[in-house]
């Protein structure tokens, strides 16, 4: 559902801009507002979500899609972690869908999907292992590189239950913002896949703003 939020970037207590193919890696506390803003348009943002106090609790597609009863992501989902607890809400959406069915680009998927010659491009699982190696102060390792969200990008499902990637349905300057419901631990890989319309084959930078509770 499209929506528009009711803060300003200008009043967020941080923001960040994050390059094509960077990964980002921080905390946001319970009750914090954050939003991703895809500054050019059509921009894939491969994100995963840990418990900040547990690491070893993450986002779960599958039981947010259970419980939600729906396939895609945007205004009143809650993301649900493999324990169950909810993790954040999807508070606005000026999108109107996610995906979280379509994983995350890797070596190996890029030579099944395009060409061998492809397995040495770099990835967002490239990017996530490299996040993880970087910042062992939080003892997650490859183990922890599960399924996760793909903001902003478009895997519709077909009538046979097929998953395509077709052509984003964002543009400059589109945002989804969420509330923390428990401290988190963000990881995302900007993505910086050339070989399908994801990123309409140009990737480009996304802006991050954190908006602190009162409390
Ligand atoms: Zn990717």
């Amino acid at each position: 559902m499209l929506n528009e939020s009711i803060l300003e970037v200008e009043n967020a207590n941080r923001t960040e801009t994050v390059p094509a193919g960077d990964y980002w890696i921080d905390t946001i506390s319970k009750g914090d507002t954050f939003r991703i803003t895809d500054l050019k348009g059509n921009q894939a943002v491969d994100t995963l979500f840990f418990n900040a106090d547990n690491p070893h609790e993450r986002y779960s597609a599958f039981d947010t899609l259970r419980e939600q009863q729906n396939l895609y992501l945007t205004t009143g989902s809650t993301l649900l972690s493999d324990e169950g607890n909810p993790m954040l809400t999807i508070v606005a959406d000026t999108c109107g869908r996610h995906d979280t069915l379509g994983g995350a680009c890797a070596g190996e998927s890029n030579t099944v999907r395009y060409a061998l010659e492809k397995k040495s491009m770099h990835s967002c699982r490239d990017s996530w292992l490299l996040a993880v190696n970087q910042h062992e102060e939080w003892g997650l390792t490859k183990r922890d590189i599960a399924h996760n969200i793909n903001f902003f990008m478009n895997v519709p499902v077909t009538p046979e239950g097929g998953l395509t990637f077709e052509d984003g349905i964002s543009a400059p300057g589109k945002y989804v913002e969420l509330v923390a419901e428990m401290n988190i631990l963000v990881l995302i890989s900007n993505c910086p896949q050339l070989n399908n319309p994801c990123n309409g084959y140009n990737p480009t930078p996304i802006e991050l703003a954190v908006w602190q509770s009162a409390s």
